[in-house]
C-alpha cells in the first residue's frame, strides 16, 4: 500500500504537464492516487496552479506526444 502523503508525480510513469501560468513542468496530486481519477487535483508545485480535469487531459495528450516525438528523435 503506498504511502497516502505521496503527493509529486515523479515516482510514477505519468509525466508532469507544462503550467500555462509559470511555464514549470512540476506536479503536485491531491485526491487520488491516479491524476486521471475523478477526484483527484493536479495543480503546479511551482506557482499552485490548479489545473482542471479537461485542461490537464489536454495538456498530458500534448506533453506524451511531445516525450514520444523525443524518443524517436534519439534512434
Ligand atoms: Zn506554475
Amino acid at each position: 500500500m503506498p504511502s497516502l502523503a505521496q503527493t509529486a508525480l515523479l515516482s510514477t510513469d505519468i509525466l508532469p504537464v507544462r503550467c500555462p501560468a509559470c511555464g514549470e513542468a512540476q506536479n503536485t496530486l491531491e485526491g487520488a492516487a491516479d491524476p486521471l481519477a475523478e477526484k483527484a487535483q493536479v495543480s503546479c508545485m511551482v506557482c499552485g496552479y490548479v489545473f482542471g480535469a479537461a485542461e490537464y487531459r489536454q495538456l498530458l495528450a500534448q506533453r506524451q506526444q511531445e516525450f514520444a516525438l523525443l524518443q524517436l528523435g534519439q534512434l
